[in-house]
């Protein structure tokens, strides 16, 4: 049989790939629907206008302080009561951030780093690895003591600078080095 290892490598590229296709897309698709929605939602008008309609806006406390949309460094952010999941945000290229547990404190200010961490990892993986190998071992994670510590999330604090200082327990020793390592092999399989 005749293999093509063009198209072999053609779909790692694009397996590669569908993260940063994914988070451009919803980034762009999510400003488009903010800016068609705020010509009849007045929630949205104001959260657009409080970040000055810039989509690569810094300020953590401007997302935080959002009702329905925002951005955060170019990840498009919905603003959500997350009950049904433990009030718990997160990211799988949109950033759902929770609207009862987030607040603009030292720890709110850091989730929203946090989440903006998993978008630059979904970006490196590719979609399936990251819902494999991030996003459902943050879901069964979820109660573990050492959380901010585990391989899946601890590089998404190293991309967004997040000290760990503000998080329950702090990030374990070496636990940065372990999760770059785990990056890689993720990335090279
Ligand atoms: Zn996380």
């Amino acid at each position: 049989m005749y293999l093509d290892p063009s198209g072999e490598l053609g779909i790692l590229f694009w397996l590669a790939v569908s993260g940063i296709i994914l988070c451009a897309s919803t980034s762009v698709g999510g400003y488009v629907a903010a800016a068609v929605m705020s010509i009849w939602d007045e929630d949205i008008r104001k959260d657009m206008g409080r970040i000055g309609w810039n989509p690569f806006n810094s300020d953590e406390s401007k997302v935080i302080n959002s009702t329905k949309v925002s951005f955060y460094k170019g990840q498009f952010v919905i603003r959500a009561d997350l009950s049904f999941i433990k009030n718990r945000s997160f990211s799988v290229g949109i950033m759902f951030l929770d609207t009862i547990s987030t607040k603009d404190t030292p720890y709110g200010r850091d989730t929203v780093r946090h989440e903006w961490g998993h978008f630059i990892q979904l970006g490196i993986v590719g979609v399936p690895k990251f819902i494999g190998f991030f996003a459902v071992p943050s879901m069964l994670s979820g109660n573990s003591s050492i959380y901010y510590s585990l391989p899946w999330e601890r590089s998404a604090d190293l991309f967004c600078g997040v000290s760990g200082s503000n998080w329950p327990y702090p990030h374990t020793p070496n636990s940065g080095l372990y999760s770059i390592f785990y990056l890689i092999g993720v990335f090279g399989i």
